[in-house]
């Protein structure tokens, strides 16, 4: 049974955030003949341009985030750092998936890592970090090398620092800006993947395909189907995605991010992190299967019915980073490939400007 009748023609998806996930999501929502209406800060966001409607505003404007809530017919998100008061003013006033409860999660790498202990998934050694003085007795219980991170808004590796010896610590907490953290063992890992798993409120679950992810600089440089792992391994991919959503609650589509590790008797999964939203490791899902994660977050939270997962081809994805953007043309000549561009003003270095796909007959 559906929480509600499914969202038609001309109802409105409200999405907080107008980064280049935002847009696809908007472009999958005009798709199912649902309109966008982005929530954004920035005045150069990328969603602005593909959306019906546009609210430009603070996190904190409460006047525009009520008239935000009264428009709309459902809220989501694409990106996880929205302020929770923000969701939870925006919760009380219309449905909001996935909720704050995750997005709450999903901020903290502590709480992350609490979550994930106490539904039996395993994380990498770790130890709560409040103070540089707990970082040296830290190391003794979990062991070097190790990588303090902070608890809250690091991603794409900022916010992080390895430490290969005790002598490190001071430089290590001074580069994550000395706040509060955690450290983790560092993992030698044979490969990362990550799980996408999609919920709907009546509790159906759908996953793709695991993707095997390549990162540079910290930064995701490919994502590829098919990952090079076992079936056993895809099962508990899968397994530990639903898991996380079931617990949550989840309506939407959740990432997980793993480091595979050779054990005896075969590989290891551990819990990275978690995106309570679309994820950059799933972007083939638009050009190599039948219905994409963007297609497949909006369905959720719209009512519909999830899509199937099914890949019709292999896929590596890649992102274009700066200047790399100036290739797209270029890229978009070959055959086998699908160009995507943000529309981002401003090709900084290390920036995602736009993403490519190549696909190959499904082996
Ligand atoms: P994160 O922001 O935590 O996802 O980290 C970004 C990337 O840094 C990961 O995808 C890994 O490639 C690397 N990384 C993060 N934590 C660890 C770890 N404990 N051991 C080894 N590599 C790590």
């Amino acid at each position: 049974m559906l929480e509600r009748k499914p969202l038609t023609t001309g109802a409105t998806v409200g999405i907080l955030g107008g980064g280049q996930l935002g847009r696809m999501l908007a472009l999958a929502a005009a798709e199912l003949g649902l309109a966008a209406h982005i929530y954004s800060p920035d005045p150069d966001s990328p969603a602005f341009d593909v959306s019906r409607a546009r609210t430009l505003a603070a996190w904190d404007d409460e006047i525009a985030l009520a008239a935000f809530a009264a428009v709309v017919d459902v809220i989501t998100i694409e990106f996880e750092n929205v302020p929770l008061a923000t969701a939870e003013f925006l919760a009380a006033r219309k449905r909001f998936h996935p909720g704050p409860a995750a997005l709450a999660v999903a901020q903290d790498r502590l709480a992350e890592k609490n979550l994930m202990t106490r539904l039996g998934l395993a994380v990498p050694p770790f130890a709560a970090i409040n103070a540089e003085d707990d970082i040296v007795p830290a190391l003794a219980e979990i062991g070097l090398p190790a990588v303090l991170k902070t608890r809250r808004l690091g991603y794409d590796g900022r916010g992080q620092a390895v430490i290969r010896s005790a002598a490190d610590a001071p430089v290590a907490w001074q580069a994550i800006g000395e706040a509060r953290a955690i450290l983790e063992s560092f993992v030698s890992f044979e490969r990362e993947l990550s799980v996408l798993v999609a919920r709907a409120a009546d509790g159906a679950t759908a996953a793709y395909d695991v993707s095997e992810n390549r990162h540079e600089h910290h930064i995701l440089a490919t994502a590829t189907v098919p990952a090079a792992i076992d079936e056993a391994t895809t099962t508990e991919a899968v397994a530990i995605g639903r898991a996380i959503a079931e617990d949550l609650a989840y309506v939407g589509v959740l990432a997980v991010e793993l480091f595979a590790v050779a054990a005896p008797g075969g590989t290891r999964l551990l819990v990275n992190e978690i995106a309570p939203r679309v994820h950059n490791s799933f972007h083939w899902t638009k050009d190599a299967c039948l219905v994409s994660q963007f297609e497949q977050h909006i369905r959720a939270v719209a009512g519909w019915p999830l899509g199937s997962t099914w890949r019709h081809s292999d896929a590596v994805t890649a992102n274009l980073l700066g200047a790399d953007i100036e290739g797209a043309a270029a890229l978009a000549a070959e055959p086998d490939v699908a160009v995507h561009v943000y529309g981002k003003k401003e090709a900084r270095p290390g920036r995602k400007m736009g993403h490519f796909t190549r696909i190959s007959p499904r082996t």
